[in-house]
């Protein structure tokens, strides 16, 4: 039976309040067996620990970050409670940080500084990023060689770039990670770079609760669809889903340390 890692979302959102135990029960009922529970922001890393603390039976895990768009909330640096909290052992990884000139909801310089900072506490716990990055390829690459994010590996999560973007992050050591827009009929170019790249480089993610796979379009997001963007991937390398759910669980077990069982 194939079994499937979300190795990106974000369950203590609010959209999940009024039935957080039904979404976890149909991934569980799609043998998404392993989670990892994104923050965003200081307030938001401490509800994704809470929720992996109380909820967790060892198929959650934590990440902790400042995303780009709250850069501006750490301009004094990453509060001292998201570094505390990126040393507790349910917390795997280190983000969501990173570069969004798409947005640019922080000013870029802004990013750039809180971004840096977040591969140097990775470094320090010796845990992984998870990495956002929209139209800021060229700019999130240098801040990660400059920054020797290489010591300490991370993820590129819903991929959104092309195949040399894609290989420079692999060059250094990074997973790419693809979402629903894999799905999408207009992505075709997006499912040629998936196939052109190494397989046990990549993962699978929802990124709920937004970016909901082809099916389900429009509606709220959730880990239990992660299986739409794997089939995706697998019919893109014409391969078969229990072939792609294997590797790829061994990938994110690599990648975040969670052990292979
Ligand atoms: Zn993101
Ligand atoms: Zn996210």
């Amino acid at each position: 039976m194939p079994r499937f890692v979300d190795s990106h979302c974000h369950l203590a959102m609010e959209e999940f309040a009024p039935d957080l135990p039904e979404v976890l029960a149909r991934a569980a009922g799609a043998e998404v067996e392993r989670i990892l529970v994104v923050g965003s922001d200081e307030e938001g890393s401490a509800d994704a620990l809470e929720l992996v603390r109380s909820k967790g039976d060892g198929r959650l895990f934590a990440a902790v970050g400042i995303h780009p768009h709250e850069s501006s909330s750490a301009l004094s640096g990453i509060p001292g409670s998201v570094k505390r909290m990126a040393r507790s052992p349910e917390v795997t990884a280190v983000g969501e940080t990173g570069l969004d000139f798409f947005y640019d909801h922080s000013p870029r310089d802004v990013q750039v500084r809180v971004f840096s900072e977040h591969v140097a506490l990775a470094r320090e716990v010796k845990k992984p990023l998870v990495v956002h990055v929209r139209d800021a390829y060229p700019e999130a690459l240098e801040v990660l060689k400059r920054e020797r994010a290489d010591e300490c590996g991370g993820v590129i999560h819903c991929f959104s770039g092309n195949l040399e973007e894609a290989a420079a992050a692999i060059d250094l050591g990074f997973f790419i990670s693809f979402a629903g827009p894999l799905t999408f009929p207009r992505n075709a170019a997006l499912r040629e770079t998936a196939a052109a790249l190494p397989l046990e480089r990549l993962l699978c993610e929802t990124d709920a609760p937004y970016l909901s796979p082809q099916p389900r379009r429009g509606r709220r997001n959730e880990p239990s669809h992660v299986t739409f963007v794997y089939r995706a991937l697998a019919d893109a390398r014409g391969i078969s889903l229990e072939e792609c759910s294997r590797v790829l669980w061994s990938n994110a077990s690599r990648l975040f340390r969670w052990g292979a069982e």
